[in-house]
Order: structure tokens, then sequence, then C-alpha cells
């Protein structure tokens, strides 16, 4: 088992029961093997990416602590998403739960399964809104996440009613 990290996940629904379907997700998380969730974010609404007429998104952020190789976490997520019921149809379509896996310690890669840091986080609001929740200061390309935020139109990301 290799030593643990810090590892980031996204989480996002948008179909169903958006609440029960994050709120599955965090418990699913918590009982990884060899991983602790240590955090979780707020909850935001947020506007959807991808084909018009979707429902909002819900968005938040988790941090674990894992053992799991990143790979190994990638297939535990995938198969949490399938728990959920998540059915894949069009790229970015509506989803009852998408979990990205953002950052596994200092890993970088690029594979045809997993890319690490996530490809697309630093450019999307509703990724970093709820992880500077949980780690404002986390440097990566040269800025913390707070100023990677800043950067970008907030506009479409709300807090979420409960
Ligand atoms: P995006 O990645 O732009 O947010 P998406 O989440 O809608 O798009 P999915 O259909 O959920 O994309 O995932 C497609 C594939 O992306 C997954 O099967 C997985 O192999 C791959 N992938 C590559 N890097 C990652 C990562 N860091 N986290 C999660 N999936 C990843
Ligand atoms: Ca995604
Ligand atoms: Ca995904």
């Amino acid at each position: 088992m290799p030593a643990p990290v810090t590892a980031y996940v996204a989480l996002g629904s948008n179909l169903g029961d958006r609440h029960a379907h994050l709120a599955a997700a965090l418990l699913a998380l918590a009982a990884l093997p060899a991983t602790r969730l240590v955090a979780s974010s707020a909850v935001y609404e947020t506007a959807p990416l991808g084909p018009a007429g979707q429902q909002d998104y819900l968005n938040a952020a988790a941090r674990l602590e894992t053992g799991l190789a990143p790979h190994t976490l990638l297939d535990a997520l995938l198969t949490i998403e399938q728990t959920r019921g998540r059915l894949r149809r069009e790229r970015w379509g509506p989803r009852t739960l998408d979990l990205d896996l953002l950052l596994h310690g200092e890993t970088t890669l690029a594979d045809p399964r997993l890319t690490l840091p996530h490809p697309a986080m630093l450019a999307r609001a509703f990724v970093l809104t709820p992880l500077c929740d949980l780690a404002p200061e986390l440097v990566l390309a040269g800025r913390s996440m707070a100023q990677h935020l800043a950067l970008l139109d907030r506009s479409g990301v709300r807090p979420a009613s409960v």
C-alpha cells in the first residue's frame, strides 16, 4: 500500500434527487478502503455546461487522505457513480452523479483513463468554488486556488438551498 496522500474529489449532480446523490457519494467516499474523508465543502448550485435544457447542478468537493493509488481511486469513483444509477450517454449530458479526481497528492499523469491534475479544474468556477472552501491556499500552476478562482466568471455559482 503506498503512503497516504491528500486527494481532492469534485462532486456534481443534475438529475434526480441531487442532494441525495451528493450525500450518498460522501458516505461512499468515507467507506472506501484505506481512505479517510477529512472534509467536505458547502454545496453550490451552478449553471450547467454542455447541451441546453438541463437542470442546474449541485456541486461540492471533498478532501480525502488515501492510501489508494490514483487508478484504484478512479475506479472506485466510477463504481460509486454506477451505484447511483449513472448512465453514460452524450458528453456533458445530465447525470445523477459525476465524481472527478482533481488531485492525488503531487501526482501528474496523463494516460487514456486518467489525467492528473484534472485538466479542466482551473477553468471551472463550479469546481474551484467548493475547492476553495477546503484548500484556498493550495498552489497549482503558480497560483493559489483562490487566485485562480478570482480570474473566473463566478456568476453561475451560488450557494444551494437545502
Ligand atoms: P470532464 O472530465 O470534462 O469533467 P466528464 O466528467 O463529463 O467530463 P466523464 O464522462 O465523467 O467526463 O468521464 C470520462 C472519462 O474521463 C472517465 O471514464 C475517466 O476514465 C476519464 N478521466 C480522465 N481523467 C480523469 C480524472 N482526473 N477524474 C475523473 N475521470 C477522469
Ligand atoms: Ca466532470
Ligand atoms: Ca467525470
